[in-house]
């Protein structure tokens, strides 16, 4: 797997590829399809850099682990490094805003859940972050109110609007950062709206960063050679 990070024109950025740090349930709106609580504290997880991959490229799922989950999330490129920074520290640091798919194998992040087990593996297998090419960040205005949306097959699946966040942009970098030093090439996902259900190969996704991306792509299924 040879990614690397592309600006939305499709060139290459000089960047290294770095983990990818996720915040959960952080949409009121996918906490309640959830049918999960609201708390306090933040949920973050990391995917490994090796689930990134170029969403121009077909989304590869497997197909043998139970249902994959698409959560469609704007995603934020790191460019410099930030320890316990702050809001406005992380603000200076942003290259620039794009879209991700989170990919969830989501039965059995459900039963790792019930078995109080990590869920690592659910979120972080190889291909889970399949990563558009990134707007700089000198373009985009007001990032906290980005809006965006996936559609499958032609039918409107999420919708995504930045000012519905529970915890801002820089508000939750700042927070991340308490924990991991984030470093150039470091992903940030910022959660999922509501609306996240079951991919199947040959669905075709249409996402949209209003107003700059608009990206089509294709699912096909990826065999694993799952050893369970
Ligand atoms: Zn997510």
């Amino acid at each position: 797997m040879s990614y690397q990070h592309q600006d939305w024109q499709g060139s290459a950025i000089d960047l290294p590829v770095g983990k990818v740090v996720c915040i959960g349930q952080n949409y009121q709106d996918h906490i309640a399809e959830m049918r999960s609580q609201t708390a306090p504290d933040a949920l973050f997880f990391i995917k490994p850099a090796t689930a990134l991959c170029a969403l121009a490229a077909p989304v590869q799922i497997p197909t043998d682990r139970g249902a994959v989950h698409n959560e469609t999330e704007i995603a934020v490129l790191i460019g410099q490094t930030l320890s316990q920074a702050s809001p406005a520290e992380v603000a200076a640091a942003i290259w620039g805003f794009s879209l991700a798919l989170d990919l969830t194998l989501r039965d059995i992040q459900a039963s790792l859940k019930q078995l109080g087990r990590p869920w690592e593996i659910a979120k972080g297998f190889d291909g889970a972050c399949p990563l558009a090419g990134f707007v700089p960040a000198a373009l985009v205005s007001a990032p906290q109110q980005l809006q965006f949306s996936l559609q499958v097959n032609g039918q409107l699946r999420q919708q995504g609007d930045a000012s519905l966040m529970i915890r801002g942009i820089t508000q939750m970098i700042s927070e991340m950062s308490q924990w991991f030093t984030l470093q150039p090439g470091d992903v940030i996902l910022t959660g999922t709206p509501a609306g996240v259900g079951p991919l199947q190969p040959d669905d075709q996704l249409t996402l949209q960063l209003l107003p700059w991306l608009s990206l089509t792509t294709r699912v096909t299924s990826r065999s694993t050679n799952a050893a369970r």
